[in-house]
């Protein structure tokens, strides 16, 4: 069976991937010249990497570790040390670490929030940890309804100070979803921090080891044209074509360069489109749809991903840092976390930039004067005095619409990926599936996908492959992923 898919990010990759393991010819046409979507990276003049966004994975990413071991790729991710690692703004240049003890979950998080003493008071520890039994007890339903709360009013409801909001969760809300704790859904933080108190590894963090496009994009693709599935670049989608019966006729391609458009026909047509893109290009029958007027609920956040090349090293830390940074959000020195940017004189952090709706339409240089201002503080011995540290270079990639923007209520307008057009199904990190707006998210999306489809043609789920039939929401990382020694 030929199923066309707009879109050749990670969703869109990930369902071509499922499909062609039940048997199907998937043809992905994706917009731009690369691949990726919102893990799209490019190479400058000088052959160096910079990338749409600092991508972290996580031990709780069972759906993304698994494809990275069917493609005999899992060797790819650099695992770090079992810690999370917060700046002190009160303390300029200091660290203060939640290190996750090797004993089972839930007691490795308890036992590393309790030993930190740094930024949560005892009370504020005991307040957070009883506000949180209800998720632990009654799991992802709890997690749902509590999608009517801002993460600020759930923690005020459960008598936490503001203090940790500002601490802790600040930090944690900007980094998932590039919005502050009092805009933030509370669903999006506790479905974090239940995953990571159910996983033993599930708060253990990597890196790959070079551009998501080459290393991870790449050997997908690879996978699907090997078994007779094509990948288009360069073929953006202009319209969705319909039969009179409202189904799909057809994928209008947008011909560039002067060449004609072009028509894409197939049995099953999958938008692997972010939400905005796919609100625009909806037809006109379908916009009175309800299943699609829910669409109008959801849109993407703006945030910014910035890379600076120093003359010196900054620091030696080979980890994820939260910045705790009005500014910005999660940053890393990319030449100690990833082998292929790796460089043992020379540092290259890669910064996030968020919440960004006042920073996005700002001039790059607008941007890097207040970065550099924010870089002072959390490091102050190398931009402070006469030897400070030499900005070599730089890259400012805005995105102007990311992932959804994940506001209380939002979870109601998020689309499953069956519609009720029959022949047209969705993927996308943006669709229903309980990883929210990340990579993980991104590839269950495509697999629930590729399930839906082979269902619908085959009518019977034990007809699908078995990756496909046996994968789940909740598989769990059984083994712990080894930590890797310091690339530099
Ligand atoms: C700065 C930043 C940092 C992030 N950090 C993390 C992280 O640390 N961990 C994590 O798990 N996640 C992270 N994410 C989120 C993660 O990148 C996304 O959730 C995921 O990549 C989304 O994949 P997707 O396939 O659903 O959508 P997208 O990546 O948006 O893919 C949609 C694709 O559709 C294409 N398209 C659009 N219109 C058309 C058209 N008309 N015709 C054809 N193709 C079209 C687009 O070009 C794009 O390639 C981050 C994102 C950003 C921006």
């Amino acid at each position: 069976m030929r199923v066309v898919i707009a879109g050749a990010g990670l969703a869109g990759l990930s369902c071509a991937k499922y499909l062609i393991d039940a048997g199907h010819t998937p043809i992905v046409l994706e917009r731009r010249d690369v691949l990726g979507g919102l893990v799209a990276a490019w190479k400058d003049a000088d052959g160096d990497w910079y990338e749409t966004g600092l991508h972290a994975f996580f031990g709780a990413y069972p759906n993304m570790l698994q494809l990275l071991k069917e493609l005999g790729i899992e060797d790819r991710l650099q695992w770090k040390e079992h810690t999370l690692i917060f700046n002190q703004p009160d303390k300029p240049g200091t660290l203060s670490r939640f290190d996750v003890p090797d004993i089972p979950s839930p007691f490795n998080i308890i036992a590393s929030i309790l030993r930190n003493n740094d930024m949560l008071t005892w009370e504020q520890k005991i307040r957070f940890a009883i506000g949180l039994l209800p998720a632990i007890v009654r799991g992802q339903k709890y997690v749902e309804e509590m999608d009517k709360y801002n993460f600020s009013d759930w923690l005020k409801r459960q008598g936490v100070g503001e203090r940790v909001a500002s601490d802790v969760f600040i930090a944690a809300s900007k980094a998932l979803t590039f919005i502050n704790p009092d805009e933030v859904s509370s669903t999006i933080l506790l479905t974090a921090l239940n995953r990571f108190l159910q996983e033993r590894y599930g708060s253990k963090i990597a890196f790959l080891d070079g551009s998501p496009t080459e290393r991870l994009c790449q050997p997908i693709v690879d996978y699907i044209t090997e078994r007779g599935g094509q990948v288009r670049l360069n073929a953006p989608l202009k319209e969705i074509l319909l039969n009179p019966d409202g189904t799909v006729k057809g994928f209008l391609l947008r011909g560039l360069n002067g060449e004609p458009d072009e028509e894409v026909t197939a049995d099953f047509y999958v938008s692997a489109m972010s939400v905005d893109p796919l609100k625009v290009m909806l037809p006109e029958p379908w916009k009175q749809m309800a299943f699609f007027q829910k669409l109008e609920g959801l849109e993407g956040v703006p945030v910014i991903n910035l890379h600076l090349w120093f003359d010196r090293k900054l620091t030696n830390i080979d980890h994820l840092l939260f910045s705790r940074s009005p500014l910005l959000s999660v940053y890393a020195d990319m030449s100690n976390t990833c082998r292929e940017y790796a460089n043992s004189s020379r540092s290259m952090l890669e910064l996030v930039l968020a919440p960004a709706k006042d920073w996005i339409s700002k001039s790059d240089e607008e941007i890097l004067s207040a970065t550099m201002a924010e870089l002072e503080k959390l490091f102050p011995d190398h931009f402070q005095g006469d030897k400070r540290a030499k900005l070599l270079k730089s890259h400012v990639v805005k995105t102007p619409r990311s992932v959804y923007k994940a506001t209380p209520g939002r979870q109601q307008y998020r689309p499953t990926q069956t519609t009720p057009i029959a022949n047209f199904f969705l993927s996308g990190s943006y669709t229903m599936q309980r990883y929210l707006g990340s990579m993980e998210g991104a590839v269950l999306s495509g697999k629930l996908t590729a399930q839906a489809i082979s269902d619908s043609w085959c009518g019977d789920k034990e007809a699908i492959a078995p990756s496909v039939a046996n994968s789940s929401n909740l598989q769990t990382l059984t083994r712990p992923p080894a930590t890797n020694a310091a690339t530099a």
